[in-house]
């Protein structure tokens, strides 16, 4: 059968791939380790799948309108007002089938063929795919470690030509922990309203910062950038929620009605009573959100001290999220390679950087349980040392 271009020009992801080996693995009775996808172990918090219960109970189980339950975006127009000092309103709000989903509709709703869209590398692996589906050209900003991965204003400045359209910044970053200060996003917002393009403020890991970062969304800066901002998040990192798909965009009304017409077409509403838990998760209690914390701040800890310690690897401090990006160059071995290797010979699952852009390094998350970080981190000791 012959697919579309469209659909053979872009490779599978390497993060689903990898992480459902590893739990194929793991089923077969595998002694597996897997740092591979951002999901944290935790269970959903009760008070949310105790009101998602209760809406199936109460039969909430008919289509419902395709832009969300307007209570729901009711609440999250208001935690973006006053969490993030954005003045959406209801009609600013779309909620999607997860922050990937909201990703793809919005620039599935703004690129045309022959439209660039400037993404900082590395790059959560599916921007770039995403902006491929839709036709548009992504084009790849290299960063370093020494700039602590992030894209400085000359850099965005020249990238940019008459064909940029868009901009998208993920800050807390995946893979890679960085976190923009307010003066590095003020610097960024100046460049951006200057060109006149728009900017995707990926900011689904908000939540989860360290040492003092302090999550700011671009938006809240000024008048000028918020009106050329969308921001896009969503519910399965902050409260443990991957499995349930619900993730929204706020930006401007006539590109939400946009995205609208096209969840019209496409998938319509999401999951009505998972919105229900979604509900639940922004008007309940906030304390489940610490408990989880406690335990990153502890995992990162422990992952990057087993980290540091092994001989070849480096590893700059993550400021949020909960991904090490390690730098593998002087083992003399492609990102690929060594994970394959690390799999076959001591069942520890990670993603090689070569997904997110970066082949001189992997990712691994530390959104697992310790004992798996410690016996991983043993593994991958061992390991390292066998390289010749
Ligand atoms: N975003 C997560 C990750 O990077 C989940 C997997 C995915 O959707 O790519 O691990």
């Amino acid at each position: 059968m012959k697919l579309t271009h469209r659909v053979s020009q872009v490779p599978a992801s390497i993060t689903l791939a990898v992480t459902a080996k590893a739990k194929a693995m793991k089923a077969e009775g595998i002694d597996i380790c897997s740092f591979s996808a951002g999901e944290p172990d935790f269970d959903t918090p009760a008070h949310i799948k105790e009101a998602a219960k209760k809406a199936l109970d109460e039969g909430k189980t008919k289509y419902g309108p395709a832009a969300g339950e307007p209570r729901l975006r009711q609440a999250i127009a208001k935690k973006l007002v006053t969490e993030n000092q954005l003045n959406y309103q209801s009609e600013n709000v779309i909620v999607t089938n997860g922050g990937k989903h909201s990703l793809f509709n919005i620039i599935l709703t703004l690129i045309e063929p022959g439209d660039e869209v400037i993404i900082p590398s590395p790059y959560w692996l599916s921007y770039p795919e995403m902006v491929k589906l839709a036709g548009g050209t992504p084009v790849l900003v290299s960063t370093t470690q020494a700039t602590g991965y992030k894209i400085t204003p000359s850099q965005l400045r020249e990238s940019i030509t008459p064909q940029t359209k868009l901009f998208i910044l993920n800050s807390p970053s995946n893979p890679t922990g960085s976190v923009y200060t307010p003066e590095e996003l003020a610097a960024l917002a100046e460049v951006i309203v200057a060109s006149d393009i728009m900017v995707i403020s990926d900011e689904i890991y908000e939540k989860i910062l360290y040492d003092g970062a302090k999550h700011v969304s671009i938006g809240s800066l000024n008048p000028e950038i918020f009106s050329r901002t969308i921001v896009s998040s969503g519910f399965a990192k902050g409260f443990s929620m991957t499995g349930w798909r619900v993730g929204y965009a706020a930006g401007p009304i006539e590109l939400i009605k946009g995205m609208t017409i096209l969840q019209g077409h496409s998938t319509s509403n999401v999951c009505t009573f998972a919105q229900h838990g979604a509900i639940a998760a922004l008007e309940g209690p906030q304390d489940c959100l610490q408990v989880m914390f406690d335990a990153f701040t502890a995992r990162r800890v422990a992952m990057l001290e087993a980290v540091q310690a092994i001989p070849g690897l480096t590893c700059s401090k993550p400021d949020g999220a909960f991904y090490l990006f390690i730098d593998i160059s002087k083992t003399g071995m492609n990102s690929l390679d060594f994970c394959n290797a690390l799999l076959e010979e001591k069942q520890v699952a990670i993603i090689p950087g070569i997904a997110f852009g970066t082949d001189e390094c992997i990712r691994l998350s530390y959104a697992t349980d310790m004992t798996s970080i410690e016996k991983g981190m043993e593994r991958l000791s061992q390991f390292v040392a066998s390289i010749k």
